[in-house]
C-alpha cells in the first residue's frame, strides 16, 4: 500500500469493467472445480494489502494450497486472529508464515498524525489502531509475539516470518528474538 496524496489529486476512470471481461477469460479456462476448500499444504499466509505482492506467485503457491489473509500491512489484528481461528479449527491449517516488506505504505505515516488528522478533518477519532511502523523487521517479530499471546490460534508450532524486498523480490527470514 504504497501511495502518496499526489495519486488522489490525478482523474480517475473506474475499470471494474475491464476486470468483468478478465473473468469471462478465465471462466471459458477454468480448470479448478476440484479444488478442495481446505487448503492442501495446510498453510495460512498473513501478508499486506500491497498491489506490487503477487503472493502466490513470489511463494510459488498453487490454487487451493493455503489460506490467504491480507491487510494493509499484514498486521496481526483481531480480525487477522478471526480468520486464524477459524483456518486452524475448521480447515485444518497448521502452519502461519507471515510476510511484511519494504517500502511498506503504513511507514510514510504515523500512529498518532493520522489519528489526530481524522479527528479534525472529521470530527471523530478512529477506534481502530493504525499499526503503523518504522521497521519491517520489527513489525514482523511484533506480529509473531501477539500469535504467541493470542489462546484463539491454537497451533503455532509452525510459525515463520519473512520481510519481503520489493526492489529485489526476495524473502529475508525473520527471527522472533533480535538478537540472532
Ligand atoms: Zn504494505
Amino acid at each position: 500500500m504504497a501511495s502518496s496524496s499526489s495519486d488522489t489529486d490525478t482523474p480517475f476512470t473506474p475499470t471494474a469493467d475491464e476486470l468483468v471481461a478478465g473473468n469471462e477469460r478465465f471462466a471459458e479456462g477454468f480448470a479448478d472445480q476440484d479444488l478442495q476448500v481446505s487448503p492442501t499444504r495446510r498453510m495460512a499466509v498473513v501478508t499486506c494489502m500491497d498491489s506490487r505482492m503477487d503472493i502466490f506467485a513470489l511463494l510459488g503457491l498453487g490454487h487451493g494450497e493455503a489460506h490467504i489473509i491480507r491487510n494493509a500491512g499484514g498486521v496481526i489484528t483481531d480480525d487477522v486472529i478471526r480468520s486464524l481461528c477459524l483456518s486452524q479449527r475448521y480447515l485444518g491449517t497448521r502452519e502461519i508464515v507471515l510476510v511484511h516488506h519494504t517500502d511498506c505504505g503504513l511507514m510514510l505515516v504515523t500512529e498518532d498524525g493520522l489519528k489526530s488528522e481524522l479527528e479534525s478533518e472529521l470530527g471523530v477519532k478512529p477506534w481502530w489502531a493504525v499499526e503503523s511502523f518504522e521497521d519491517p523487521y520489527l513489525d514482523v517479530r511484533q506480529s509473531m509475539k501477539r500469535l504467541e499471546m493470542t489462546p484463539f490460534v491454537p497451533h503455532k508450532e509452525y510459525v515463520r516470518g519473512f520481510v519481503y524486498d520489493v526492489s529485489t523480490g526476495r524473502l529475508d527470514e525473520v527471527s522472533l528474538h533480535t538478537d540472532d
